[in-house]
């Protein structure tokens, strides 16, 4: 069975788990700025210490890292001041109730307005929040996918693309092999250059459907600095799993 255990080495503090059927020692940080080391169950402490006393450079760098992550947004509360975040901009909740028969949501300049049913709580506010979000992506993902596969080229991408979203709670897009491209919700809290990379990596498996070197060759030549959006991408780690 896996054990965790806080184990210092110097002056780095690390978690270890120990696995019977692991062959070498693995190191990482976490998200949240843990230092977890994996070792086969025998390895004795004092390699495994030396192990990260000789990567703690990797480690200060990583944490370093880590510790620049754009902080994540507090827990929802679906009342006025909340903070939704929409391209990389927070939007500012105000409800407003009564005077209609259902709840809807639509952005005013700098300010995420909700019309409310008298009475409506927090479920239907988010619901009318995440109505708002898909008819958003829709629109901009259904002209973003337009643009790249104008350019592209139509006769490339043989088959019709039906554009929607989708609530992943991990992945930010898909593609089928009919040519549905799926992008999660939670993608357009990406600033929009991040969702035009989005859009441009769904549309690349439209023609090839894997990560090979035609593919990225593909997105080299209609974003020449796709690789670098791709890694703020991932060190962004947007996690509102819901709106
Ligand atoms: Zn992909």
């Amino acid at each position: 069975m896996d054990r965790i255990v806080v184990k210092t080495a110097g002056k780095v503090q690390y978690e270890l788990i120990r696995k019977s059927n692991r062959r070498r020692i693995a190191l990482r940080v976490t998200d949240d700025a843990r230092v977890v080391v994996s070792a086969p169950s025998r390895t004795p402490r004092t390699t495994i210490d030396r192990f990260v006393a000789d990567h703690v450079d990797w480690i200060e760098r990583k944490l370093a890292a880590v510790g620049s992550l754009p902080k994540t947004l507090p827990e929802h509360t679906y009342m006025d001041g909340d903070r939704f975040l929409v391209f990389g901009e927070e939007k500012i909740l105000k409800v407003q109730r009564g005077g209609v028969a259902t709840t809807t949501c639509e952005l005013v300049e700098d300010t995420l307005v909700v019309h409310a049913r008298n009475g409506a709580k927090g479920g239907a506010i988010g619901k009318a929040i995440t109505l708002w979000y898909v008819e958003l992506g829709n629109q901009v993902y259904g002209e973003l996918v337009e643009k790249w596969i104008s350019r592209i080229g139509q006769a490339e991408v043989s088959r019709p693309v039906v554009v929607s979203m989708a609530s992943y709670p991990k992945r930010m897009g898909s593609c089928s092999q009919k040519g549905d491209l799926r992008f999660a919700i939670r993608s357009l809290m990406l600033p929009l250059p991040l969702v035009d990379y989005l859009a441009l990596h769904e549309v690349a498996h439209l023609v090839h459907f894997n990560h090979g070197d035609a593919f990225k060759r593909m997105l080299g030549e209609c974003m020449p600095d796709w690789k670098h959006r791709q890694h703020e991408m991932s060190s962004l780690r947007i996690r509102t799993a819901h709106i």
